[in-house]
């Protein structure tokens, strides 16, 4: 069910959150043997929320009973969080990320913690102490990552909602893979508060979920201003959901001429196509635009981004949170060999890379620099903002890619955040819809890209061409040999 079905029969009465509760398990029982998108997952601790939100006689939140699965990167008192990662193995923090604060003031349910890629550092959710998650679609493919669990878990229909965090494409990239919805917001919409730092410049929390209407009512609950995250933006946060539906027509929509050319899959590139028709079709006017800087978007990123993560992991010494090698005989031994043990080998690779550029004599020629394209690449998008309302690009260059094909060469596996990549260098928010199937039955995902803090221009464009298209009420077949 989506958050809107089941909130209805909430109302009807026909079901109650431990009802509910009990068919998650089912879900979770049917599913996990296959695809393993949670890294912890207890039904007692679910069962007892549910209790809870049975007893309590207050006002009902805006997301009462609606079970939501938190990516394993976000704070969650008590229970333990490990960014999927031997370093954290023991920890439990002691606080909520605000965005867990606000999940529960809203009534939701914690479903449980999606696995991902090692500290949010990949495309393919492989690089976790649990093991990969596998693609509800195709189990002999990836889920796309970071947020692969996240994303999984929604397209498997184990929750109608998860949360997913974004650095260079981490929620969309996933979501377009699983055939699902999901949003990076602008930069500061959401507080970062909780959230286990990869790259602090580039990071966002955000939503993922089947339809549009239930992405922007996850939005409305987690956005806003939090004095406990210094780049939390002080705006207002409209009703998403009463403008949703206002409509499209003469929206100014840009194509970027440098996304369409050589290294996008056939498939994609088909699937793409049609959707513009249909929003041709809708009122919507589309025009060629150009990002000339779209080149430089991943080098840039690949020294911003492993740069900020190598300053921030350093917090990991054994001394403070989750695995401390326990023989060690003086202080030196005991970082390297809780950082060599804790760490697997693409956290090591970007904390090398990310110290080399942060190293005396080579600052200014990577990080400097890097930091001045970003600026370049930003004004690509503000030049464009200048003509049209919002652009449409696919999210990924591929549909879904095989399990361990892309684990020996880092570089193809960059890649596939060409699209993505650059929307966080500039802070904007971009949002992927689902937008049809290749001929191997692969989703595909068409990114809205919009101007800083307009996330409902996404919301309605997306939801328009949603209506139109029908791709969300497609669901992946349960796997053979399931127990129910
Ligand atoms: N795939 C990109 C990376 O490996 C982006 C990850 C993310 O958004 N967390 O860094």
């Amino acid at each position: 069910m989506t958050v809107f079905e089941l909130q209805q029969m909430y109302r009807q009465g026909k079901t109650g959150p431990s009802e509910v509760v009990r068919e998650l398990v089912k879900k979770v029982e049917v599913w996990e043997p296959a695809i393993h998108s949670l890294a912890w997952f207890d039904p007692e601790w679910l069962t007892r929320q549910a209790a809870a939100l049975e007893k309590g006689t207050g006002p009902k939140g805006p997301l009462w009973g609606v079970p939501v699965v938190v990516k394993d990167n976000i704070c969650v008192e008590g229970v333990p969080v490990t960014c999927a990662s031997r370093i954290l193995k023991g920890f439990r923090p002691p606080y909520n990320a605000t965005v867990i604060e606000r999940l529960q003031s809203a009534g939701a349910l914690l479903a449980g913690m999606a696995n991902m890629d090692e500290f949010a550092f990949g495309s393919s959710c492989e690089h976790s102490c649990y093991g990969p998650t596998r693609n509800p679609w195709d189990l002999s493919r990836v889920p796309g990552g970071s947020s692969g669990g996240s994303a999984a878990s929604v397209a498997a229909s184990i929750a109608p909602l998860a949360l997913g965090s974004d650095t260079g494409g981490s929620i969309r990239q996933p979501a377009s893979f699983c055939g699902v919805v999901g949003l990076k917001p602008t930069y500061g919409r959401v507080s970062r508060y909780g959230l286990i730092a990869f790259a602090s410049s580039l990071d966002q929390i955000g939503p993922l979920a089947r339809t549009v209407e239930d992405a922007a009512l996850l939005s409305q609950v987690i956005f806003g201003f939090d004095q406990r995250d210094s780049t939390s933006g002080d705006l207002p946060v409209p009703d998403y959901l009463q403008q949703i539906k206002t409509g499209v027509k003469g929206l100014k929509v840009g194509l970027p001429k440098e996304c369409f050319g050589k290294g996008l899959d056939a498939g994609v590139k088909t699937e793409l196509e049609k959707a513009f028709e249909q929003c041709r079709a809708l009122g919507i006017e589309l025009r060629e635009i150009s990002l000339p800087r779209t080149d430089y978007a991943i080098p840039t990123y690949y020294v911003l981004a492993t740069a900020e993560a190598s300053s921030n992991l350093a917090r990991f010494d054994g001394v403070q949170y989750g695995y401390r090698f326990p023989n060690a005989s003086n202080l030196m031994e005991l970082y390297a060999k809780t950082r060599g043990e804790g760490f697997g080998p693409e956290v090591k690779r970007r904390i090398i890379l990310g110290t080399f550029v942060l190293s005396s004599g080579y600052y200014d020629a990577y990080y400097g620099h890097a930091l001045k394209v970003r600026t370049l690449i930003k004004e690509d998008f503000d030049r464009a903002f200048e003509q049209v309302d919002c652009i449409l690009t696919p999210t990924a260059p591929t549909p879904a890619f095989r399990l361990g094909e892309k684990l020996q060469d880092p570089l193809t596996m960059y890649l596939s955040d060409i699209f993505t990549i650059s929307i966080n260098l500039a802070g904007l928010p971009a949002l992927s819809v689902p937008c049809g199937f290749t001929p191997e039955g692969l989703p595909v995902g068409l990114q809205w890209i919009g101007r800083p803090f307009q996330e409902e221009v996404l919301f309605r464009g997306a939801y328009a061409y949603q209506q139109a298209a029908g791709w969300h009420t497609k669901r992946p077949p349960e796997p053979k040999g399931a127990s129910s």
